[in-house]
């Protein structure tokens, strides 16, 4: 199992992203048809409390690496989950939903290429160096 231990002895962007890359076939399940569960979680009062302590831990940087802090004026932090949580496990309140060691924030941008990017290059990518977001 993916965690995030594992994730942040890797170096680079490049290395965390190919670790945490998913096939978007693994999370249909996660996003098709139970948007209501999934909202009624991320609106909760715990769910709030672990976002931010992931933020607090993870420096407000993309896939916790230094030097790669997310700028809330242009873009937005998401916490990922390591490993995709299903409509069972919020259903049944399962320990992945909110184990730290399943979350990690990202930016948006690497959100949908972890999710959505295939080797192919369908997904259009402007490669980030470190404190890059001084030019933006
Ligand atoms: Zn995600």
């Amino acid at each position: 199992m993916k965690n995030y231990n594992e994730l942040i002895v890797l170096k680079t962007f490049d290395e965390r992203l190919d670790y945490l890359r998913l096939f978007s076939n693994v999370c249909e399940n996660t996003f098709g048809g139970n948007r209501y569960f999934n909202q009624k979680f991320y609106m909760s009062e715990e769910w709030k409390k672990i976002r931010r302590n992931v933020i607090i831990r993870d420096n407000g940087c993309d896939m916790a690496l230094e030097g790669y802090d997310i700028n809330t004026k242009h873009d937005r932090i998401m916490i990922h989950h390591i490993v995709p949580i299903t409509y069972d496990d919020i259903i049944n309140h399962s320990p992945k939903l909110i184990d730290m060691n399943n979350l990690v924030c990202v930016r948006y941008n690497t959100h949908n290429l972890i999710h959505y990017s295939r080797d192919n290059g369908s997904f259009e990518y402007t490669p980030r160096f470190k404190n890059d977001t001084k030019l933006w």
